[in-house]
């Protein structure tokens, strides 16, 4: 059975490389990887569509994937703040109380323990409902809102179980009074590869395939007789069956006849883009962490990363790494920005901040990633399974992060692509 595989980032590969169908993937750009691409170069290593760090829960996944890597690890802690008032805040926020001047410290634990939000409904008032008036209009809205880049109370509350941490209260007294806790600790130590980036990992599902052919950009798909054609404009590919891990938004405009319906449905699932501004700087001694959370709208990144505390292959010697991230939505005016403009804010913030030397800049470079983050509105399940049985009632299968638009990690990624295979391999007969 030939099976044509839409996109080779982490899912297109790991579904090619592990079934015994007869599979060749289709990869719009020039090499494969999608969000899990790094930029190697003067001797720094970013991962260009935003940090990746390997941790999971499922010890299963996270041993495939490192064991892909062989020796090519790094295990790191996490030692990642919030930049609050000009203070470093120990993430996650109410493990970092006691980092606070006495009156902010003193406003979240009073308002965390006389706390009578009613139910919530939305994830504002989950907020609310959760952590208190204090710790909430401090860190968890501000935050929330810039990198959802929507109002809170226009978001569903059904997804925060597991990716929103919720520590137990005693954690959040004993912070408030200066006892360390850790919170959210299954991603407190995790793994990076030492050379090459987050980009080693999609690198070694890609050799256990047969086919991959990149610059494809798929943008036909159709039915002949009992074939998939599938078109990028110049060639034909023709199969038996297809797996689909490509935006569903690239897929529906690539199928003719998408009933209205269907459309419209697709059109409502909200997604913000990012901007990932990438720095080298010739010094050590400006402060360095893990990741740093900024909830402070005067800057327009709300978080950044140092590849080099990942691994000390991150950045020459002597000389420091740092990404900021910006989210972002076509029309709102900062993804609008030009490259230059965009340097030049980031810049001037991370001075200002202490964080880097302008004057000691040597590397620079910028990505944009537009489908990057689900946005969990109200009406998305509704939506979204409007799209999903359309796609699934073609025959076409779909997963992966932008497939099928939820917001999943790598080790869910290369799960639900696991299972995709059995499947495939299952229902569909093996030639030969
Ligand atoms: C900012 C950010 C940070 C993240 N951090 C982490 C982290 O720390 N740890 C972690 O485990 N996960 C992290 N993730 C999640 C991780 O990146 C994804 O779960 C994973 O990469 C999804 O892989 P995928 O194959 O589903 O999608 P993608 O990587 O998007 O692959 C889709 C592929 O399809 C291609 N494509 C698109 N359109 C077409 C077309 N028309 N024709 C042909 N090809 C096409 C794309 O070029 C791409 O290669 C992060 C994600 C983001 C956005």
């Amino acid at each position: 059975m030939r099976v044509g595989v839409l996109g080779g980032g982490l899912c297109g590969l790991a579904v090619a490389g592990y079934s015994r169908h007869d599979c060749e993937v289709l990869e719009a750009d020039s090499r494969p990887g999608g969000h899990c691409q790094s930029l190697v170069q003067d001797g720094y290593t970013f991962d260009v569509g935003g940090p990746h760090i390997l941790f999971s829960r499922n010890q299963e996944v996270l041993k495939l994937m490192l064991d892909l890597l062989g020796d090519n690890i790094e295990t790191c802690r996490r030692n990642s703040k919030i930049f609050y008032k000009g203070r470093y805040v120990k993430y996650p926020f109410e493990n970092g109380l006691y980092d606070l001047a006495p009156e902010d410290r003193f406003a979240c634990l009073y308002h965390y323990v006389v706390n009578d939000y009613p139910a919530p409904t939305n994830f504002k008032e989950w907020i609310y409902h959760t952590f208190g008036k204090g710790i909430a209009e401090a860190y968890m809205l501000p935050y929330n809102e810039k990198i959802w880049n929507v109002t809170a109370d226009q978001m569903s509350m059904d997804w925060v179980e597991g990716r929103v941490p919720r520590p137990p209260v005693e954690d959040v007294i004993k912070s408030a009074v200066g006892v360390e806790t850790e919170g959210y600790t299954h991603q407190l130590n995790f793994q990076y590869p030492r050379s090459g980036g987050i980009e080693c990992v999609p690198r070694a599902f890609a050799r256990k395939c047969r086919k991959i052919v990149c610059d494809f950009h798929v943008s036909k798909v159709w039915r002949e007789k009992d074939e998939w054609c599938v078109g990028d404009g110049k060639t034909v590919k023709r199969y038996d069956r297809l797996v689909t891990t490509i935006p569903i938004d690239n897929l529906l405009s690539a199928l003719p006849g998408v009933p209205r319906h269907v459309l419209d449905a697709c059109a409502a699932l909200r997604f913000n883009s990012i901007i990932t501004v990438m720095l080298g700087v010739a010094r050590q001694d400006l402060p360095m962490f893990s990741s740093m959370y900024v909830p402070d709208r005067e800057y327009l990144f709300h978080r950044l990363s140092w590849p080099n505390t990942f691994t000390p292959e991150g950045a020459p010697q002597g000389c420091t790494a740092i990404m900021a991230e910006i989210t972002t939505n076509a029309g709102d005016g900062v993804h609008e920005l030009s490259d230059e403009a965009l340097y030049a804010h980031c810049i001037e913030g991370l001075t200002k901040m202490g964080m880097v030397d302008a004057d000691a800049i040597r590397f620079k470079a910028i990505h944009r990633t537009k489908f990057a983050y689900v946005v969990r509105t109200f009406d998305y399940a509704t939506h979204l399974k409007t799209v999903l049985d359309y796609v699934s009632s073609l025959g076409i299968v779909s997963v992966g992060r932008n497939a099928e638009f939820e917001y999943i990690n790598m080790d869910e990624a290369v799960r639900r692509s696991l299972e995709v295979v059995k499947r495939i391999d299952r229902e569909w007969p093996i030639a030969g």
